[in-house]
């Protein structure tokens, strides 16, 4: 089973995918983001967006097609026969690159995803951009799942007939970073994209056949803009009917630009109980048939997920219930789940984790426990 000696092969990997996408084969088609000016995002400040040669892109896809195969290999050969995945899994405890890492977890997943890597795929030539997902799926018939990121301003400006040629090709899903559906928190913001175009480009996805995933971040709008927020989103939401809509909630790093704006004052953030009641409201005005997901450490309760509409009545049920607990209670659970010791409600029960949460209270508080907003927002901050 020893690899290290055997494998230079390595391929580009770009810095983040989406959570769902965490067993995907990631192909790195562009580097970086070509807005790259959203005061929320530090994730490309300082490095240049570039546009990779398809050959290149297809090189770094034959090198995972070798490394795959070399796995195939190792597993003939340990005896362990067709059966790559359980040889795949014991690569990942100690891979000699990220590229065979991202190669075994995702061959140890089936080896049916891809994710396109960075910020902003659509922004390719379409022509070319249908070219790498062909050959993609020619050179790994396995899989039968691919999806990218994408910024609404990009998919406004490309024709019906260019998505759905994408679609053809094999693009299955597309992630767009939404944010807000509300004007004036998207250009405090920097987002280089209005609600108008955020709705035209995610109608544009829907009537391709591509699915499409919005992301929305709770507590975007601070303490000013929270209202209108929650209101013009869903509004724009509506309008868009994607598949999913996926939720995360604010956090602010040295780094980007809204971290300035937050230690100046220009920029005063919600509470976990406050952006609770911004969620409320949210959800309260879907009118769409989405998905409703939470699956993001961020998020104070992740239990909040369904399929809207018929879902809605119970995931207000559950911010309901944690609205209705005493107030020492709430925060039990507030700094219980920011130090990540519970994943929903229910870890309240456990009597042995509330207690470590209540001397967790103690100790911040210094006695007192009144955990101030700071103290939680560095706890989350610290967290994740
Ligand atoms: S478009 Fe997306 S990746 Fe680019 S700066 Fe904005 S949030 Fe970050």
């Amino acid at each position: 089973m020893a690899l290290s000696e055997q494998t230079s092969d390595s391929f580009e990997l770009g810095p983040i995918r989406p959570p769902s996408e965490a067993y995907s084969l990631l192909i790195r088609v562009t580097r970086n983001c070509p807005w790259n000016r959203c005061k929320f995002c530090h994730t490309y400040k300082g490095e240049k967006f570039q546009l990779r040669p398809v050959a290149e892109i297809k090189q770094d896809i034959l090198t995972a097609k070798a490394i795959q195969d070399k796995l195939k290999e190792i597993s003939r050969e340990s005896g362990y026969g067709d059966r790559v995945p359980e040889v795949a899994r014991m690569i990942l405890n100690n891979p000699p690159s990220q590229a065979y890492h991202n190669v075994a977890l995702w061959l140890y997943a089936g080896g049916e995803s891809a994710f396109l890597q960075d910020a902003d795929s659509l922004i390719m030539k379409t022509n070319e951009l249908v070219e790498v997902i062909r050959f993609l799926k020619q050179t790994l018939p396995s899989i039968n799942r691919v999806t990218s990121y994408a910024r609404s301003k990009t998919a406004a400006k490309k024709k019906p007939e260019e998505l759905t040629e994408l679609h053809e090709a094999g693009l299955s899903r597309l992630h767009i970073g939404m944010e807000s559906g509300y004007d004036p928190l998207l250009q405090y913001m920097d987002k280089g994209t209005t609600a108008a175009e955020h709705i035209e480009g995610g109608k544009k996805v829907v009537a391709s056949g591509i699915s499409l995933c919005e992301y929305v971040v709770l507590g975007l709008g601070g303490r000013e803009m929270w209202r209108q927020h929650a209101l013009q989103t869903a509004k724009a939401l509506n309008e868009i009917n994607p598949d999913f809509i996926r939720v995360r909630t604010l956090t602010v790093h040295d780094g980007m630009p809204l971290y300035d704006e937050l230690k100046s004052g220009n920029f005063v953030r919600s509470t976990d109980e406050e952006i609770l009641a911004e969620e409320k409201l949210f959800i309260e005005q879907l009118e769409c048939h989405s998905n409703y997901v939470s699956d993001h450490i961020t998020n104070l309760l992740q239990e909040i997920e369904g399929k809207l509409p018929q879902d809605k009545e119970k995931m207000l049920a559950s911010i309901d219930r944690f609205q209705s607990l005493p107030p020492q209670e709430r925060t039990n659970f507030i700094v219980g789940r920011r130090a990540g010791l519970y994943v929903n409600l229910d870890d309240m029960a456990n009597s042995g984790r509330h207690q470590s949460v209540a001397q967790i209270m103690h100790r911040l508080s210094q006695g007192s426990n009144q955990v101030d907003d700071e103290t939680i927002h560095r706890l989350m901050e610290g967290f994740i």
